[in-house]
């Protein structure tokens, strides 16, 4: 009895603190809240990219990217957002303060694009990050997005990349740079509590698509190590 008045307690008191109104990415009150608390202003206005012109990679509008890749190792990939300065400003927050609430609503993100654009698959996977950086930061955004998207639709979620090579940021680089640096940057990881079959579907999360250069040579690494169909699904692009 006790503790159901506590939990009663504890409850009406999360209902009643502030942040159970302010919306999580604008901070403005409402009381029509999505269930990870974005509000309809900021639903309206978010970049959402809802229609694919490529085929591949999802992008929104004519693709060179994919037109000049040689060969393209994943079978498509989708992106939720434009990733555009208000978006950049929220993946900010939630990388560099590692927001609670924050990683609610990009899952959510990510589980409404899954839905949309009609993915299947049977594992989920995501871009690991260096020792470097996992220390510096203190976790892997990529992973915890995976790990959400995974409980949210009762999908295994496996690492299967390590990362061996450490690299500098890539948004510091020319896209020629870029290309060619990813090469031996990942290797494909057994996991002991995990069996590949044929035909799997593998996707990799990772929270920004740039030019593809990443999520392709992860495809690649992954296919090297087992026999899958590898898709990609990221926050934004
Ligand atoms: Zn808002
Ligand atoms: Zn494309």
């Amino acid at each position: 009895m006790k503790s159901a008045l506590s939990n009663l307690l504890s409850q009406l008191n999360s209902w009643l603190s502030p942040d159970s109104f302010s919306c999580v990415s604008c901070g403005g009150r409402s009381t029509q809240l999505s269930s990870a608390g974005l509000c309809s202003p900021c639903n309206r206005t978010f970049p959402w990219i809802l229609e694919a012109l490529c085929e591949v990679c999802g992008r929104y509008e004519r693709c060179y990217d994919c037109e000049r890749r040689e060969r393209t190792y994943f079978a498509m990939n989708r992106s939720v957002v434009v990733y555009d300065a208000a978006m950049k400003n929220l993946l900010a927050l939630y990388k560099y303060r590692g927001q609670e609430r924050l990683q609610a609503l990009f899952v959510e993100m990510l589980s409404g694009a899954y839905d949309h654009f009609q993915m299947s698959v049977d594992v989920i996977t995501f871009t690991p990050l260096s020792s470097t950086r996992l220390a510096e930061r203190g976790f892997n955004q990529a992973e915890q997005l995976a790990r959400g998207l995974g409980a949210a639709k009762g999908i295994p979620v496996v690492p299967l990349l390590a990362r061996i090579k450490h690299t500098e940021k890539q948004s510091f680089k020319t896209r020629k740079e870029r290309l060619g640096t990813l090469e031996h940057v990942f290797s494909f990881q057994k996991d002991p509590d995990f069996t590949p079959r044929e035909g799997l579907r593998v996707l990799i999360v990772d929270d920004v698509y740039t030019t593809g250069s990443t999520l392709n040579e992860c495809a690649k690494v992954i296919r090297e190590g087992m026999w899958a169909e590898i898709y990609g699904l990221t926050w934004a692009r």
